[in-house]
């Protein structure tokens, strides 16, 4: 093989060795934070690195013009970063420039000012358009300055066979970095999606539930009002009647106001729970789901905190008690307990429902598995999300006929 060949498949390989760097760390993170962009600036630091490392291992060079496929997170940084992210590699090339060589090209100056320009008015361009447009575009340019460098600085210095292997390599290292990029950051999209729409769909869902759980309050209450007309009620009589119609009055509110402060969307941000408080809530929300089901709730819990976003905790308690509770379409007992350990506060939910094989355990929390007839099959894979990124754990026991235990621990603070 030459050594061009050689040199190539070395630069390729740092940026591939970078692209993963940057895959698995959005990876991570996504976990604990929700994915809302690219991360711009992990992005462009990594091709201000891939820079840097390109200027490192350059290619042969041939007649002392060293030549490198650093284009490729030049155009990446461009694209992805924008403007600032261009403008960010440009110092630093510059500077690396400047304490390598002691040189200072007044031509890369100039050209990367008017490539500040361009990006600035390309990039959101660019980041609108489908995927095979991006590849298109991303592969063409990157191709396009690869062309002109080698026409203008390199013109007597490489046969037409290098070029020509110069602009495959950089054609297809722009692609596989744009694909993967477009990949991994559509997948995040969609599992943040899917998030919401289990959400929704548990809304609407509990909404049936609630406003038949709503009717009974004010049913009653209206009965008592309309007693309270007649004329031979005693002072007693009244008394009771309307404490009773203001008490149902007073359930119905509840009722509406603990729905609609899980259903209404609120802000994402890490607070102290309660654990007491929020396993109340979620509970009252599910009564009317539970009394419709004929299943009973038996709660015993001690005092404990945890750290986590109250909505999102709400959400996952609610898809395993839902859960719970159509396990057992001829009614039961469903427990929920809150137990302390030395640094843990650990949730029990325990159903006596028809249970799971081994093999319907080994896919629960896979998007869609569901055995339901109207299940999306999203609830699981909700409730692992949420339980990883309060750096929790969850561990299921299950027994055909028999019933569930999951079994939910949580770093607990003070
Ligand atoms: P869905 O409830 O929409 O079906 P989930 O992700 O909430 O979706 O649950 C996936 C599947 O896991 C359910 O269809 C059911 O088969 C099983 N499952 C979950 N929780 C329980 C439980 N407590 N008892 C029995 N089966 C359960
Ligand atoms: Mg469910």
């Amino acid at each position: 093989m030459s050594d061009i060949a050689k040199d190539i498949i070395v630069n390729l390989f740092i940026f591939i060795s970078l692209l993963f760097i940057y895959v698995v760390n959005v990876n991570i993170t996504s976990r604990f934070k929700t994915y809302s962009h690219f991360k711009k600036n992990l992005l462009v630091l990594i091709c201000i690195l891939g820079v840097i490392l390109c200027y490192f291992f350059p290619m042969q060079k041939t007649n002392g013009t060293p030549i490198d496929l650093g284009l490729i997170p030049v155009t990446i940084a461009g694209l992805y970063g924008g403007w600032t992210g261009y403008l960010a590699l440009l110092v630093s090339t510059l500077f690396l420039l400047f304490i390598t060589d002691h040189t200072m090209s007044i031509h890369l100056v100039i050209s990367g000012l008017a490539f500040t320009v361009f990006f600035y008015y390309f990039s959101p361009v660019y980041l609108k358009m489908r995927l095979r447009l991006k590849l298109i575009t991303s592969v063409s340019l990157s191709s396009f300055l690869m062309a002109v460098l080698l026409w203008k600085l390199h013109v007597y210095s490489f046969s037409l066979t290098t070029s020509v292997m110069f602009l495959f390599a950089i054609s297809f290292g722009t692609g596989i970095i744009v694909y993967t990029l477009e990949f991994s950051h559509n997948h995040f999209l969609i599992l943040n999606q899917l998030q919401r729409a289990e959400r929704m769909n548990v809304v609407s869902h509990l909404a049936a539930s609630i406003s038949h759980e709503i009717r009974n309050p004010l049913t009653s209450s209206r009965g008592f009002l309309q007693l309270l007309q007649q004329p031979s009620v005693s002072d007693e009589q009244r008394q009771s009647y309307s404490e009773i119609a203001i008490r149902e009055l007073d359930q119905a509110e509840r009722i509406i106001r603990d729905y609609l402060t899980f259903a209404r969307p609120a802000p994402e941000q890490n607070e102290r729970l309660n654990i007491q408080d929020e396993i109340l809530k979620v509970v009252s929300i599910l009564t009317p789901l539970s009394n419709s089901a004929n299943v009973q709730i038996n709660i015993s819990m001690i005092e404990g905190w945890i750290t986590g976003e109250k909505t999102k905790f709400q959400q996952c308690l609610i898809n395993l008690v839902k859960n719970g509770i159509e396990s057992m379409p001829k009614g039961g007992y469903l427990f929920i307990s809150v137990s302390t350990s030395k640094n843990s506060v650990v949730i029990t939910i325990e159903d006596q429902g028809s249970g799971m094989s081994s093999t319907q355990l080994a896919r629960l929390g896979e998007p869609y598995f569901s055995t339901k007839v109207k299940g999306t099959g999203l609830g699981m894979m909700v409730v692992y999300r949420i339980i990883e990124s309060m750096r929790g754990t969850i561990t299921v026991k299950s027994q055909i006929g028999k019933g569930t235990i999951f079994t939910l621990t949580f770093p607990s603070v003070k």
